[in-house]
């Protein structure tokens, strides 16, 4: 089996090691006989995006954002919406989760347009929010979940009705560090703040977005073979058990996190 990989701005949109992330999900299919081609896709190209099964963009510092976000709205903006209607995986990271959105309005008051593929808004606050993150998932249909990562953002989120939360907040800030919400997510399109970077402590999220990838490709149920995660585990649970240690010393503001309490679609 192949799969397609469409990374973009590999080298404008790249935080705290979110490339980790193309790495984690070309091994896991490696690992598995599948092989999967990275494309990167950059300022002026002009794709097809619907050819990709997976799309993945890093974050980016709102100099970034800036250089990128007319390329992304102009140029890119009517075929990656194509893409995720059509059911294509995309995984987006903070800087890249506000321009999904509506519009990003930096600390100064200015208003970078997004895409609009999400139903989100974000502005940016006085504070930035940095720190560890603990959040409970119910994306895994059925199971509750744990996501460990890094943030380090002022542009608080809110979450507009036609989207779901990728999970509750159980430590750190989230979108906003009031609701208590964590991420988006949209047919296919997971966004979040979590760096770290996310997949490779976090294997379950990666497996949901393959799983999701070969069911669009090759039928929905194709199944994806179990992989040894002793190693990923491991580096998960030691990634919360240092959050929780360093909460414990700092004011790193805790969550209400309600298991399996995933916002739900209104529409
Ligand atoms: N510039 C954005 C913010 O600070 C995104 C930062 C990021 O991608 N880490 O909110």
């Amino acid at each position: 089996m192949r799969l397609r990989v469409c990374h973009l701005y590999p080298d404008l949109m790249n935080l705290y090691g979110d490339r980790g992330n193309v790495i984690t999900l070309t091994r896991r299919c490696l690992w598995r006989g599948i092989d999967l081609e990275v494309v990167p896709v950059g300022l002026g190209e002009r794709v097809d995006f619907t050819r990709f099964d997976l799309l993945f963009m890093g974050g980016g510092q709102d100099k970034e954002q800036r250089l990128i976000c007319d390329d992304f709205r102009q140029v890119k903006g009517t075929a990656l919406a194509e893409a995720v209607e059509d059911g294509a995986a995309f995984l987006a990271i903070c800087g890249a989760y506000q321009l999904l959105g509506r519009y990003y309005e930096t600390g100064s008051g200015e208003r970078l347009s997004g895409i609009g593929v999400l139903d989100v808004e974000t502005r940016a606050g006085k504070k930035r929010m940095i720190g560890n993150v603990v959040v409970t998932s119910a994306l895994d249909v059925g199971r509750t979940r744990t996501l460990v990562g890094f943030e380090n953002h002022s542009g608080r989120t809110h979450l507009g009705p036609r989207v779901n939360a990728l999970g509750n907040v159980c430590l750190g800030y989230g979108n906003n560090g009031e609701d208590g919400w964590e991420g988006a997510v949209y047919r296919n399109v997971v966004a979040t703040y979590l760096h770290g970077s996310i997949l490779p402590k976090n294997p379950w999220l990666a497996d949901w977005l393959i799983a999701q990838a070969l069911g669009r490709r090759y039928g929905e149920g194709t199944p994806l073979a179990p992989l040894d995660d002793t190693l990923e585990r491991a580096a998960h649970d030691a990634a919360i058990t240092h959050a929780e240690s360093l909460a414990r010393q700092d004011r790193t503001p805790r969550g209400r996190a309600v298991p399996g309490a995933t916002r739900r679609v209104r529409t």
